[in-house]
C-alpha cells in the first residue's frame, strides 16, 4: 500500500512495551515529532509482566561489589553461547548500551539495588540486575517519562500494515482503516507467542511439547511485527530463537525456579542435568532429548519437606505467580493421577514408561552421590542433593512448554535498521525487542538479556529513526 498524503509524523512507533516506550522517548529527545500506537488498553506489554531483570556488564552496582566486568566480556559470553545465530554487530550494540541503559533507568527512578544483583546461573558472574518493583516499575517510570514529552500516544490502536512508497521505503502505517504518514517507523510490537501459526513456523522446538504449549506474555503479541516486516520485504530470521520454560502438566502458572529437590530423568531413566540449574538450562536439557520430556522423581518424605525457593516466594507476594511444587498442590495432583504414585521403582517405571533398568541405576547412583555429599556427575549443590528413601515414589512429567520469549522476526543491524535478505536496510524501517529476529540467538543468554536488548535497541531505534526522519525534512 502506498501513502499519498502529507507526512503527519517524523516517527511512528508501533507497540508501547519496553522497546516502544524507549524508542518513543529517544525519538522525541532527538527532536522528532512522534506518535506511539498501542494495541492494548494501556502501555507496558510483556515488559510490565516481567521480573524486570536487566543483564548488563561494567555497571556501578558491580563496581560497588568489587566485581570486575566489561561489556566486551559480555559480548564474548553471548557469542560463545550463540555463535553465528546472533549477529555480532547487534550483540556488541546491546552489550555496550546495556550499562548506559541501566544508568538511565536509575536516573528516571528505577532502582536496581546492589543487594538484588545476582548471577543468572552458577557459572556466570553477577550480571542480572533486578529492580525494585519488577518490570511493572520499569514501565511505570518509562510511562511517566513519556508523559513529559510531546508524544501522541494512542492506545486501543492496533496497526494493521505498513505504508510503503514506490521506492520501497516505509512511509507510514495503516490503523483503524486510516493511513497515517511518517518519515520513519519503529516496529516494537512484541513477539509471536500469541500466534499458533507463527509458533509452528518459527519455533519448531515447541512442537515436541504437543498440546502442553501455552504462551505467557502480553495478549496482543501475535506476531504483527514479523508479519508487517515480511510484507515490507524484510529478512525474517530467528527460527527456534526464544525461551521455553519447563512445566508440569498440572498447574498453568509460572514457577520457573525449582524443584531442585527431585531427581530429574529422561525416559531412558538417565539424569540429564543438575536439577538446580537455571530455568533455561533445564529447558535446554529437556529439548535435547529425543522425545523432549522428562520426569521429576521423588519420595514422600522429600515431597512433604518441599519448600519453594525464597525468590519464588517474593514473586508470589507480588502476585505474579502461584505455586506448583508444594505439598498441598502435589497431594491434589496425586489424587487426580497427574502426579503418578507407585510402591516401587519398577512399578513407577511401568506407570511412566521410563526404562526400568535405567531408572534403578540412576537412583542407586543419585543416592550414593547424596550420601557422599557431592554430585560429581552434574555438580548440583549439596544443599538440594537428597537421597530418595522408602516408597511410595512419585513421578511428575515435565516438558519445555511455556512460551515466554520469542526471537523470530525482522533482521536488524547494529543501528536497529530492518534489513532485506540482501543485507541492505529498508529505508525508514527500524525494529527492537521481540519483533526482531536473531537478536537473542539460538540459546537464551540468561536472565535479563531480553529486557536489556529490547530497551537498549529500542533507544537506538528511536534515535536512529529520528535522525533519518529529520534528515528528510
Ligand atoms: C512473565 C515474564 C517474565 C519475564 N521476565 C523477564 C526478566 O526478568 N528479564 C528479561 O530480560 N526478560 C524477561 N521477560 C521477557 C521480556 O519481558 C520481554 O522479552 C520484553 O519485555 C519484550 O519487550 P518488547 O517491547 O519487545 O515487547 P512488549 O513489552 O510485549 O511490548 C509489545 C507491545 O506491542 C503491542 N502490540 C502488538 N501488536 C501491535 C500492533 N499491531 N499495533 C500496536 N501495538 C501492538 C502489544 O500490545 C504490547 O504492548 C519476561 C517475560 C515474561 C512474560
Amino acid at each position: 500500500m502506498e501513502a499519498k498524503q502529507a507526512t503527519d509524523y517524523d516517527v511512528i512507533v508501533i507497540g508501547a512495551g519496553g522497546a516502544g516506550l524507549c524508542a518513543a522517548i529517544a525519538a522525541a529527545d532527538a527532536g522528532a515529532r512522534v506518535a506511539l500506537l498501542e494495541a492494548g488498553k494501556r502501555v507496558g506489554g510483556s515488559t510490565a509482566l516481567a521480573g524486570g531483570f536487566v543483564l548488563a556488564a561494567g555497571t556501578a552496582q558491580q563496581r560497588a561489589l568489587g566485581i570486575e566486568d566489561t561489556p566486551e566480556a559480555m559480548v564474548q559470553y553471548v557469542l560463545e553461547r550463540n555463535g553465528t545465530t546472533s549477529p555480532e554487530d547487534v550483540v556488541r550494540r546491546v552489550c555496550n548500551e546495556a550499562p548506559r541503559l541501566l544508568e538511565w533507568l536509575g536516573e528516571i527512578g528505577v532502582e536496581f539495588p546492589v543487594s538484588r544483583l545476582v548471577s543468572p546461573n552458577q557459572r556466570m558472574i553477577p550480571r542480572a540486575h533486578e529492580p525494585d518493583g519488577f518490570g511493572a516499575r520499569i514501565v511505570e517510570r518509562l510511562d511517566y517519562e513519556l508523559s513529559k514529552r510531546n508524544v501522541d500516544l494512542a492506545c486501543n490502536s492496533r496497526v494493521e500494515e505498513l505504508l510503503r512508497a514506490a521506492d520501497g521505503s516505509v512511509c507510514g502505517v495503516r490503523v483503524g482503516g486510516e493511513s497515517i504518514a511518517a518519515r520513519a517507523v519503529v516496529l516494537s510490537c512484541g513477539g509471536i507467542g500469541g500466534n499458533p501459526e507463527l509458533l509452528h513456523r518459527m519455533l519448531p522446538k515447541s512442537h515436541g511439547a504437543g498440546d502442553w504449549v501455552w504462551h505467557v506474555g502480553h495478549e496482543h503479541n501475535k506476531g504483527d511485527g514479523l508479519r508487517m516486516a515480511e510484507a515490507a520485504g524484510a529478512k525474517i530470521c530467528g527460527e527456534d530463537s526464544g525461551l521455553l520454560l519447563a512445566t508440569p502438566n498440572f498447574h498453568r502458572d509460572l514457577e520457573v525456579i525449582g524443584p531442585d529437590w527431585v531427581m530429574l530423568v529422561n525416559t531412558k531413566g538417565e539424569r540429564i542435568v543438575r536439577e538446580d540449574a537455571a530455568y533455561w538450562e533445564l529447558s535446554e536439557a529437556l529439548e535435547a532429548q529425543d522425545d523432549r520430556r522428562g520426569f521429576c522423581i521423588f519420595d514422600r518424605e522429600l515431597m512433604l519437606a518441599a519448600e519453594p525457593d525464597p525468590r519464588v516466594l517474593e514473586a508470589l507476594a507480588a502476585g505474579t505467580i502461584s505455586l506448583s511444587w508444594i505439598p498441598r498442590v502435589l497431594e491434589e495432583q496425586i489424587a487426580k493421577g497427574r502426579v503418578l504414585q507407585a510402591g516401587s521403582i519398577a512399578e513407577l517405571a511401568a506407570l511412566t514408561g521410563v526404562d526400568a533398568g535405567g531408572l534403578e541405576r540412576s537412583l542407586q547412583r543419585y543416592n550414593a552421590l547424596a550420601r557422599a555429599g557431592e554430585d560429581t556427575d552434574f555438580g548440583k549443590a549439596t544443599r538440594s542433593l537428597k537421597a530418595l528413601g522408602a516408597p511410595p515414589y512419585y513421578a511428575a512429567e515435565v516438558r519445555p512448554a511455556i512460551v515466554i520469549v520469542t526471537g523470530a522476526g525482522a533482521a536488524v543491524d547494529g543501528h536497529a535498521r530492518v534489513v532485506k535478505p540482501s543485507g541492505d536496510a529498508i529505508p525508514g524501517l527500524y525494529a527492537a525487542g521481540e519483533s526482531t529476529g536473531d537478536v537473542y540467538g539460538r540459546y537464551y543468554v540468561g536472565s535479563g538479556y531480553a529486557i536489556a536488548s529490547a530497551l537498549s535497541l529500542g533507544r537506538v531505534a528511536g534515535r536512529e529513526a529520528a535522525d533519518f526522519a529529520l534528515a528528510q525534512r
